[in-house]
This record gives structure tokens, sequence and C-alpha cells, in this order.
């Protein structure tokens, strides 16, 4: 069994210190426990807050510890009531090849699911999460503006998407030519602004001839900045992540903005709520699925995967999900 354990808490990006492949043997199942063979590992850019000892909604992974990660993973024996051998799941089985369950928050995908990973993506977590706060903090209406950051990322694809679906107008924002195309011509969203470029500030008011309703964060610093003057009165904002901060080792050159986006939200009486997709939203999940499934089997949601062959290539692929390297989900292959 290779796993990748925490070695380290970075300091900023990790690096090559910060995570070490250990191997053991095969776990075994015991009474009430089913042994799970991960085929698909996601990275998702919650780990890095894992990694970091720091206040946070959940605990860090312990040192030495292996890595938290969703999985797809494939039933090799079960003494689990519904779990049977050759059965697909979504668990969390983590940076490893085999992990023991006693399944709980485990789902079962039956013998034969289509594109079984895809439930690390649209159809799982990250799908959640954009449709859960969409509808549920972001509430948007029928001809309103909605801006999303981090447009071409497995949630922001999915927020715009969903927004189109209900009529709205949806902008989104995004790193380069390539991936701003993908949003507009692949994704159907009526426009995409790439922040990298130089006059991004004007270039998405531009695109805004309205404001903004509804703007999804996923990103926060220099890409808010440039959303806050645009807001209109009554906006809603679901802070969803915060992505250009996870490995900042300090504060931004001022000036301090906070008083400034608190006079934002006074004046223009605006809802900000943070939320956690499991913990604010878990509950709505069997909606989600079946909404989302049908969403995705009729071609109403395009779903953009990139795959990265080789459980010993996760630590590099994860870092450059957090430089901006990924072109829709990544996931990990484990098994040819
Ligand atoms: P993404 O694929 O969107 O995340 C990676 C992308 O983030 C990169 O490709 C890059 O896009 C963008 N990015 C990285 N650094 C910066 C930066 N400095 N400025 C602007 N953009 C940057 O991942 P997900 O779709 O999985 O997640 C999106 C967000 O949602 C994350 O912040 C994540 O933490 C959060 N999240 C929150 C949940 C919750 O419960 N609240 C649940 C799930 C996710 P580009 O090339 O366009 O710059």
């Amino acid at each position: 069994n290779r796993k990748f354990v925490l070695a380290e808490r970075p300091h900023g990006e990790p690096d090559a210190d910060t995570l070490r492949l250990d191997t053991s043997d095969v776990p075994q199942a015991g009474k009430g426990e089913m042994l799970l063979q991960n085929e698909y590992l996601s990275l998702d850019p919650y780990m890095r807050g894992r990694m970091s000892d720091a206040p946070s909604y959940a605990d860090p992974v312990a040192l030495g510890e292996v890595m938290i990660g969703g999985t797809v993973a494939r039933v090799i024996t079960s003494d689990v009531d519904g779990f049977a051998e050759g059965d697909w799941v979504q668990a969390f089985g983590g940076w490893q090849d085999y992990a023991v369950s006693d399944g709980s928050g485990v789902i079962n995908m039956g013998q034969n699911p289509d594109n079984p990973s895809w439930a690390l993506g649209v159809l799982g977590m990250p799908g959640l999460t954009a449709w859960a706060g969409l509808t549920q903090i972001g509430q948007p209406k029928s001809g309103e503006t909605i801006v999303v950051a981090g447009a071409s990322g497995p949630v922001g694809a999915t927020v715009g998407q969903i927004g189109k679906i209900l009529g709205c107008r949806v902008v989104g924002i995004a790193g380069g030519d390539e991936k701003c195309a993908h949003v507009v011509d692949t994704l159907g969203f009526d426009a995409c602004v790439d922040y990298k470029a130089d006059g991004f500030p004007d270039a998405l008011k531009d695109a805004t001839p309205k404001g903004i309703d509804v703007y999804w964060e996923n990103v926060g610093g220099a890409v808010f900045d440039a959303v806050m003057p645009l807001l209109n009165p009554l906006a809603r904002i679901p802070v969803c992540g915060l992505i250009s901060q996870y490995n900042a080792t300090s504060l931004p050159d001022g000036p301090d903005r906070l008083g400034l986006l608190m006079g934002t939200i006074l004046r223009k009486r605006m809802t900000l709520r943070g939320f956690i997709v499991f913990d604010d939203f878990g509950h709505l999940y069997p909606e989600f699925a079946n909404q989302m499934g049908e969403w995705v089997r009729d071609g109403s949601i395009q779903y953009r995967e990139e795959m990265i062959a080789g459980l010993e290539q996760a630590p590099e692929a994860f870092v450059g999900l957090l430089r901006g390297d990924a072109f829709g989900k990544r996931v990990v292959k484990l098994n040819d």
C-alpha cells in the first residue's frame, strides 16, 4: 500500500518536504468493515488548509498521517451491509492505494457507473458546492447578472452554467485566453474576463453594464477589489473560497481595504455569506444528485476533467492546482 503522509506543515507553497511517500502492507478489513482499492483521487484546494494547523472549520491532518482526500474506489472485500465486492464507491479514502471503511459517509455507485471519476467533480462535492451555494445563498433571479471567479474550475464552471439555466447574464473571470475561450464557447457563459490581462477592472466593468447582482467568490484578493465597485444594491455574495490567499504568508500591502468593504456592505445593503458545503448543505445531496444527474445526462451542463496518471504525481499536481495550472477538475488515476 503506497501512501502519502503529511511529513511537514508547509510555510507558503507546499514543497518536496511537505508530503512523504511511505509503503505499508495492504490494510486488513475487520468485522463490519470493507477494504477499498482507490481508483481515482480528487485534488482540491481545501487540502492546503488541512496541511496547516491554523484554526479552521476542520481539524488539520496530523503529522505522519495519510493525507486526506476524496476518492472513487472499488470494493475488494465487504462485511458492510449494502456494499458488495466489485461495487464502485465514493469515499474519503485519502492519498493511498487502499483504505478500510465501516461504510460511514460512503456512497455506493453500483457495479457499472458511467464516468465513475465524475463523482469527484460535477456529480460530487464541487457540484454540490456550486448548486447549493448558488441556489441557497446567491438566489439569482432571471435577468440578473452573475459574476463567477475561478470560472474554468469545477465549482465555477458549474455555478455559471446553472446561472445560464436560471436565465441570468453570466460573466466569468479566469486566467488567460484559453480558459476564457472555453468558458464562453464550451460552457456557454455570456462573457469571460481575463484577470491577468492589463486593464482587467475596466474590462470587467464593460462586461457588466447593469452591474453585478450575484458575485460568486472563489479567489479573493485583487479579483475581489475589481468586483467591489461594480456590485449592485442588495447584491448577494456566496463566499465559497479564497484560493489566492491559501499559500499567503503575510497580509497584502496596504492600504487596508477592510473599511471600504464594510462601508460598501452597509451602503449597498449587501449579503455576504460564507459556507462549508457539507456542514451547510449536505442534507440537500439527494436533491442535488437528481437534478445534476439529469443536467449532465441531457447535456445542459458540460464538464471538463484533467486526468493525472499515477499516485506519485499527486503532490506536484496539487501544487500546480494552487498555482492555476489545472484546466478543469484535476483527478489522479491510481491504476492502469
Ligand atoms: P479550482 O480549479 O477553481 O481552483 C484552481 C483555480 O484557482 C486555478 O486553476 C486558478 O484559475 C484559480 N486561482 C489560483 N490562484 C489564483 C489567484 N491568485 N487568483 C485568482 N485565481 C486563482 O478549484 P475548485 O473549483 O475545486 O474550487 C474553487 C474554490 O471553491 C476554491 O477556492 C475552493 O477552496 C472553494 N471550495 C469551497 C467549498 C466550500 O465548502 N466552501 C467547497 C469546494 C470548494 P485561473 O487559471 O483562472 O487563475
